[in-house]
């Protein structure tokens, strides 16, 4: 890959150069051993225009990091051109109305610390070094789900560079087609570069923290959630992990390293209405420990960053669930008792549900790509690990962890928070055929060489 156009103005990095491993460390090092052929950095949205045409002129396939937090390890694919937007960094506020304009190297904690200087939220995910735009292009989730929808329900436009070298801003009143398939399937169609938001006042005090549940307990506990949290307002927001105790304030000695549920409680109610708010969840188990206090939002929206370090080898599957029952809290905790040892101090493996619902059901399944049907919890299997020697160990728990959840779960799902399952799971995973079909239509339009297929690959014949 040579004759790069010299009017690029961003650094680039080949094999042996000395940025060059730095450089290509994504949060998913399973496939550590890929190695791109040429990895350039766009210093502005001209340097992106050049790299497509770059692209086009030798009929190279784009790989596009913005985060690097992709699970399927698809930001630095082997002999691949990145184009790796990570230095694109602005972020603009206006503090009259909370529109939010976000470039597309942002991490959400960055995002998360501009916002809260002006009292706003956007709506997004739980771990400060995601990138808002791998994050945004597949739908979006977080606390803040229940309570103000999906990240993409809360995005009023998206400027990107097209797979032809255009530049164009995709909005409701311009290019709407294509700002629907950009809310849901948006990293098949183009390479996006700014996000304009709204967002919505809130923190920075919330409560947030654990409350850590004995195996016992757990039945009850998940098989009484959905009726509580139907009458709970929608700004407490809780999200079950299943896990090998890790040692936390409070928890007695012995139950340390045996399975147990935790809730995740983040709340951003008025601080006097938070024990109201719990009181139907409170009536269902006690907790071993009760760690909730009052704490910023940016404390709350990073609890999860120490369960999720960067540099390991992952493997995550996950899809939805319409509803709770005792037989799933059985699964997860007989799957956390049969998971392989845990490596390097934290539990390796981990079963999350977030809840969801709320105002993610307040919008229509077909008023963007990504699908909403039935996702009244979200469900996650993940594992983390080091040794390449034990990628067969722990893929294979999340496998058969996944295939004993399957029978509770719906067809559709949200195609950023698990790994890619092949084309006839890609099908469903949207929804309806009609739905399908119009990304199908959609990929046609704006990516008909398939340029952009480091990602869930939606094929543009319909094949
Ligand atoms: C530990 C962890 C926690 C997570 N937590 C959440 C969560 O709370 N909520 C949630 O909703 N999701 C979560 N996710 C999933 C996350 O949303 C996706 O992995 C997302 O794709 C990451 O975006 P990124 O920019 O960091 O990824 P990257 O690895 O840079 O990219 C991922 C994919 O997006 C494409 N892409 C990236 N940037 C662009 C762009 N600018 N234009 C076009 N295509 C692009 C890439 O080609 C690639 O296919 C989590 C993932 C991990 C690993």
């Amino acid at each position: 890959m040579t004759g790069f156009p010299s009017a690029f103005k961003g650094p680039h990095y080949r094999p042996g150069d000395a940025d060059y491993e730095n450089v290509k460390q994504i949060w998913n090092m399973r496939r550590g051993d890929h190695r791109p052929a040429l990895i350039v950095q766009p210093l502005d949205t001209g340097d992106v225009v050049e790299a497509v045409k770059h692209a086009n002129r030798n009929d190279l396939p784009i790989a596009v990091r913005s985060g690097g937090h992709g699970i399927d390890c698809a930001a630095m694919p082997h002999d691949a051109l990145v184009v790796d937007l990570s230095r694109l960094k602005g972020i603009s506020i206006d503090p009259g109305t909370g529109l939010t304009t976000v470039d597309a190297g942002v991490r959400l904690g960055e995002m998360d610390a501009a916002t809260q200087q002006h009292g706003y939220v956007v709506p997004a995910g739980v771990v400060t070094d995601t990138g808002v735009a791998g994050l945004t292009l597949g739908g979006g989730i977080g606390h803040l789900t229940r309570r103000f929808g999906a990240t993409v329900d809360n995005l009023r436009s998206v400027d990107v560079v097209t797979t032809d070298g255009r530049t164009l801003t995709a909005s409701a009143d311009s290019h709407p087609d294509l700002f629907w398939g950009l809310r849901g399937a948006g990293h098949n169609l183009a390479i996006a570069t700014s996000f304009t938001f709204q967002a919505h006042r809130a923190g920075p005090e919330v409560m947030s923290g654990l409350l850590v549940y004995s195996a016992d307990d757990a039945v009850p506990l998940v098989s009484g959630l959905d009726e509580v949290m139907a009458r709970a307002p929608r700004t407490l927001s809780v999200a079950l992990l299943a896990l090998s105790a890790p040692p936390l304030p409070g928890l007695p000695p012995e139950t340390i390293g045996t399975p147990v549920l935790v809730a995740l409680i983040v709340y951003t109610g008025p601080l006097d209405e938070y024990e109201t708010a719990m009181s139907g969840f409170r009536a269902l188990a006690t907790p071993l420990t009760d760690l909730v206090r009052p704490t910023t939002w940016l404390e709350a929206n990073s609890i999860v960053d120490p369960f999720e370090p960067p540099g390991r080898r992952n493997h995550l599957l996950g899809g939805y669930f319409p509803e709770l029952n005792a037989e799933i809290a059985r699964i997860a905790l007989a799957r956390i008792a049969a998971a392989p040892a845990s490596e390097g101090g934290l539990p390796s493996s981990l079963i999350t549900l977030p809840i969801l619902g709320g105002a993610l059901f307040d919008h229509d399944e077909n008023s963007t790509a990504f699908s909403r049907t039935g996702a009244a919890w979200l469900y996650e299997v993940s594992a983390h690990w080091d040794a390449p020697s034990a990628d067969g160990k722990y893929s294979s728990w999340v496998e058969s962890t996944m295939a004993a959840f399957a029978p509770y779960a719906t067809k559709n799902c949200y195609v950023n928070l698990t790994a890619d399952r092949g084309p006839d799971w890609l099908r469903g995973a949207y929804g309806s055929a009609a739905k399908w079909d119009r990304l199908v239509a959609l990929k046609q339009t704006w990516d008909p060489e398939n340029l952009l297929r480091y990602n869930k690959n939606i094929p543009s014949s319909g094949e």
